[in-house]
């Protein structure tokens, strides 16, 4: 960056401070690198390219969707309005399925919940010879997921893909995998059969939408964020099923509320699950829970 780049920084920082965006510095820097990208230098910087795209991340617009597009492990991937932006925590809860599906030579992994499809593509780009099955309720993030894959495939994202062995299906949970949707074969019988099970779903409480900052509130789409009146309705779905879609020994996966991991450890055992683990993230906050399916044939 030039001396010139650097003084266009601090200035842009000091609107979006002034606008009251949590992190002026940094988001300053990559609004600025973003119209460099797109403009070859910053001579735009002092333009109305620049100015717009301050004006709405000072209007509280995320900055991924400003930008549109988020780095998550490996990948660059699209970002839309009215699809849940991935949070740097769930890379973490990534890494964990990533762990668990390098064990097997050629893993399924579930996906219920993939917004963007960023777990379920860095699987697939991280565990060469995984399949991997990904579904969501929201017909938005199932046309993001599916674009972000055709990025992934043709070397856009980051990593390329050796082989399509991805499917992103429309629909609650896991329910998909009982249709005659999926267009590859093995994708249609999942019961029983897959290695790892991970999700980040709406987990948050009804009661909490007051207190989001205005990012979250106006952009993220509730759906993704609320699990149910007491937040854990779609964890505890999650856990149960679980018990029937894992192969005996298989692993879920779940990304929790940090307030929340007494609970889901309880949810976990209760839904006859065992090696029930709740795991911290970078922050020390519970954020996942992990168990496995009995191997025993009869619990
Ligand atoms: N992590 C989200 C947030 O902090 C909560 C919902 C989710 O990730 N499933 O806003």
């Amino acid at each position: 960056m030039t001396g010139a780049d650097r003084a266009t920084v601090a200035s842009v920082a000091a609107r979006l401070a002034a606008a009251g965006v949590p992190s002026p510095d940094v988001d300053a820097r990559r609004l600025v690198e973003h119209v460099t990208e797109l403009t070859g230098s910053c001579d735009g910087c002092g333009g109305a390219l620049l100015d717009g795209l301050v004006a709405r991340r000072s209007a509280r617009e995320p900055l991924q969707l400003v930008i549109g597009r988020t780095w998550f492990r490996e990948l660059e991937l699209r970002c839309a309005p009215g699809v849940f932006i991935p949070r740097p925590e769930t890379e973490i809860v990534a890494g964990i399925a990533i762990d668990e599906a390098r064990q097997h030579p050629s893993p399924i992994v579930a996906e219920p919940c993939t917004g963007t499809g960023a777990i379920a593509l860095s699987v697939a780009v991280e565990v060469p010879g995984a399949r991997i099955v990904a579904t969501d309720l929201d017909p938005a993030a199932v046309d993001l997921a599916r674009d972000n894959l055709a990025r992934v495939l043709a070397g856009e994202a980051g990593p390329p893909l050796v082989a399509d062995q991805v499917e992103i299906l429309h629909g609650d949970l896991l329910t998909p995998f009982r249709s005659p949707g999926a267009h590859q074969a093995w994708a249609a019988h999942l019961e029983g059969e897959v290695d790892v099970l991970v999700s980040n779903p709406p987990y948050l409480p009804a009661a909490d939408r007051g207190s989001w900052q205005p990012e979250v509130a106006d952009h993220d789409p509730d759906g993704a964020l609320v699990g149910g009146a007491d937040g854990h309705e779609v964890v505890d779905r999650l856990l149960s099923a679980a018990t029937t879609w894992l192969r005996p020994g298989g692993l879920v996966v779940i990304e929790i509320d940090e307030r929340r991991g007494a609970d889901a450890r309880l949810a976990a055992t209760a839904a006859g699950l065992v090696d029930v683990r709740i795991v911290a993230d970078l922050t020390g906050a519970d954020r996942a829970v992990t168990a496995r399916r009995s191997r025993a044939a009869h619990r």
